[in-house]
């Protein structure tokens, strides 16, 4: 007997008739001597129909209030989901997020989990039910809803699968798996197999959406097997485990990219402690997240405008703060004498992740390489041990991701 949590996404719930669908699933594999503990999201569009509704009344809605209603969404699923599992004979009980003993720290619309009570959940295990628990929402300490962030089901999954000690955690949506890159860019994009928790977050981090980082964050943290799958299909996915000796044969798992962020560069600022610091702490004081950061230094024996060492200060921050932030840089700019501010929100990010690239020489080469075969032009780059990205014009993002997945024949298994 195994105890499996089976989270399924608002695709796979987003009518009644799917409902019963996944509630026939979930039934399966009790029936095969499993413990089942499901885990749901909204009613696909219903979070987001909730937050129009919220925002057609208040431009920026109470957070506090903003959570009592969005949690309403996941009460929905699970509550007829529990409706579908007894009109079909199955014992079963449906959870709120506070019921399963979610707790999480105060910060409403992006709470963290603090703590897992299951002991409920637990209870009803051991009576043969189905235990059905609302994600993405949890209760404080002052005995407030709060919700995780958007696609915090997969978070609250996982957190109980910790909690439960289950087996595996199953990622239910409407895509086979993690794929080598966005199979709507590349018709060769293939299905991966088997991926490192640290791929799976480099990945997540950059642009793929098939799941939310913290949920993978948690996974690696607590060694959880998990499993990304099809809804309505019995077929393999993706699993989603501990690095393996085999794992780094392979130098490149995955490309992608996104489109959501800009690049301001300062240039000529005056090279002398405390620069940097300057530069970046208008901007986290205004809660904006810096990407990637790219200084470098330049000498000239001959004084330039005045000056014989100088850097040129290039980040990333995402597209919706640019216009703060070139704001920001002006004042700092002038403040600090620099020669001037330049910002570009018609950029792209491109990148490679594998950890095989740890051992297999040439990756970066093979990478600048591709781009130079397609003309396209690198005005960033940055790296990790496990990935490099390129900062490229936004026109030439698809064509860089394919192009990429053909270089590192990733089409091939
Ligand atoms: N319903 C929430 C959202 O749309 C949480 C989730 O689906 O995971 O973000
Ligand atoms: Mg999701």
């Amino acid at each position: 007997m195994a105890r499996i949590i089976q989270k399924y996404g608002g695709s796979s719930v987003a009518t009644v008739e799917l409902i019963k669908e996944v509630a026939k699933r979930a039934i399966t594999a009790k029936n095969e001597g499993n413990e089942v503990v499901v885990v749901l999201s909204a009613m696909k569009g219903d979070t987001d129909r909730l937050l129009k509704l919220a925002h057609s009344l208040h431009p920026s809605p109470e957070p506090r209030e903003l959570d009592n209603l969005l949690i309403t969404g996941e009460v929905i699923s699970v509550s007829l989901f529990a409706m579908a599992c007894q009109s079909l004979g199955e014992k079963v009980k449906s959870f709120l997020g506070f019921q399963a003993g979610i707790k999480t720290d105060d910060a409403h619309g992006r709470a963290r989990i603090l703590e897992v009570e299951p002991a409920r959940i637990k209870t009803e295990l051991a009576k043969g039910r189905i235990a059905v628990v609302a994600g993405f929402q949890g209760i404080n300490r002052f005995n407030d809803l709060t919700t995780l962030g958007r696609g915090g089901s997969d978070t609250t999954a996982v957190a109980l699968a910790v909690a439960l000690g289950a087996d595996i955690c199953e990622i239910y949506t409407d895509v086979d798996g993690i794929y080598t890159t966005d199979p709507h860019i590349h018709k060769n994009a293939r299905k991966i197999d088997k991926i490192c928790y640290e791929e799976m977050l480099e990945l997540a981090s950059l642009g793929a959406k098939v799941m939310e980082i913290r949920s993978v964050e948690l996974g690696l943290n607590y060694g959880v097997k998990i499993h990304v799958r099809h809804a309505h299909s019995q077929a393999t996915g993706t699993l989603i485990v501990e690095e393996d000796s085999d794992m780094e044969k392979t130098p490149v798992r995955g490309v992608t990219h996104s489109v959501n962020e800009a690049r301001i560069t300062l240039q000529r600022v005056p090279d002398k402690p405390g620069v940097a610091a300057r530069i970046l702490s208008l901007i986290s004081k205004a809660g904006i997240v810096v990407d990637m950061i790219i200084q470098n230094q330049s000498v000239s024996s001959e004084p330039i405008d005045g000056i014989t060492h100088w850097t040129d200060f290039s980040f990333t921050v995402p597209a919706t703060d640019f216009a703060k932030t070139m704001e920001l840089m002006k004042e700092t700019g002038r403040e600090i004498e620099v020669g001037q501010v330049v910002g570009d929100d018609n950029i792209a990010k491109v990148s490679i992740v594998g950890v095989g690239m740890r051992n297999h020489a040439g990756v970066a080469t093979l990478m600048f390489q591709t781009m130079a075969r397609e003309g396209i032009n690198i005005s960033m780059i940055s790296t990790s041990e496990i990935k490099i990205s390129c900062i490229i014009e936004k026109k030439y993002a698809e064509l860089a991701v394919r192009s990429l997945h053909d270089a590192f024949e990733l089409e091939k298994a």
